[in-house]
């Protein structure tokens, strides 16, 4: 029987390239999206062909624990079981800092945080019944040493996922192994507004001049969901291609 992975935020940018790596290593894939039906259905679609893989796609907001609920409760109905779970989900808003509100920082944390840990809530019981799973989160090193006042929000609540990976490693220990990846820059929608000579300026600090490639956060992803790194638990991995700070 295929095992299974539930990816949140696999429409597009890095979450669908994950799932693309499971999708080829057998695994049944759910595809978890909010506003992106369009390109959900054309990663379902890619990977159906593709790799003839079982996908199910669902619409739920993270950050709201009814949809939380009844997405776990349709994959448990269709799969039985969860292997492995990718919180990748994230938003991230650039604005001056005297500009920023209240209403941003919530808008951030209820993603990138709550988001997080309803669906490890939801998921973990499940894991914790089959005595066995793989929690991978999403960071960042803004959650780290890479800060940006403009966006005081995202770095915040990246720094909160890392004290959620390493809570959640404690108190599933035991049976899940509860890990972070946190990827430096990497090309995606997150980063399009951004001005080209700041960006440029980004590429000059990374000791490999270059952003990160979509496959290369998702193998490292993909690594820590594999028995290889059974014994790696409650890290934090940065793939960043050597940031000078
Ligand atoms: P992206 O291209 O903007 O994609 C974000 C994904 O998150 C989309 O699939 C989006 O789905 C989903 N999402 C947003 N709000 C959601 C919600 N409320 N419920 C469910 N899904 C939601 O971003 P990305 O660059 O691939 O980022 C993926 C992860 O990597 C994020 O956690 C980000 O913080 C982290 N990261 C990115 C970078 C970078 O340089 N790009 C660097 C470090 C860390 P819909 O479009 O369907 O709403």
């Amino acid at each position: 029987m295929n095992k299974v992975v539930l990816i949140t935020g696999a429409s597009r940018g890095i979450g669908a390239r994950i799932a693309e790596i499971f999708a080829k290593n057998e695994f049944s894939v759910v595809i978890n999206y909010n506003s992106s039906q369009k390109e959900a259905k054309n990663i379902e679609k890619k990977l159906k062909e593709k790799y003839n893989a079982n996908i199910l796609i669902i619409k739920a907001d993270i950050s709201k624990e009814i949809e939380v609920k009844n997405m776990i409760d349709q994959t448990i109905r269709r799969f039985g079981r969860i292997d492995v779970l990718v919180n990748n989900a994230g938003v991230a808003i650039d604005k001056d800092f005297q500009d920023r509100t209240i209403t941003d920082f919530q808008n951030t944390f209820e993603v990138n945080v709550y988001g997080t840990f309803l669906v490890s809530k939801y998921v973990s019981t499940h894991m914790l019944k089959q005595k066995k799973g793989k929690i991978i989160n999403i960071s960042s090193t803004n959650g780290i040493d890479t800060l940006y006042p403009t966006s005081i929000d995202y770095d915040a609540s990246k720094s909160a996922v890392i004290s959620l990976t390493k809570n959640m490693a404690l108190e599933f220990a035991p049976y899940i192994n509860v890990n972070a990846v946190a990827p430096g820059w990497v090309n995606t929608d997150m980063n399009k507004k951004l001005p080209k000579d700041f960006l440029d300026l980004e590429k000059e600090n990374i000791l490999l001049k270059r952003f990160a490639k979509l496959e290369e956060i998702a193998k490292a992803v993909f690594f820590l969901a594999n028995e290889k790194s059974g014994y790696i638990n409650g890290e934090i991995v940065r793939v960043d291609g050597g940031m000078l700070l």
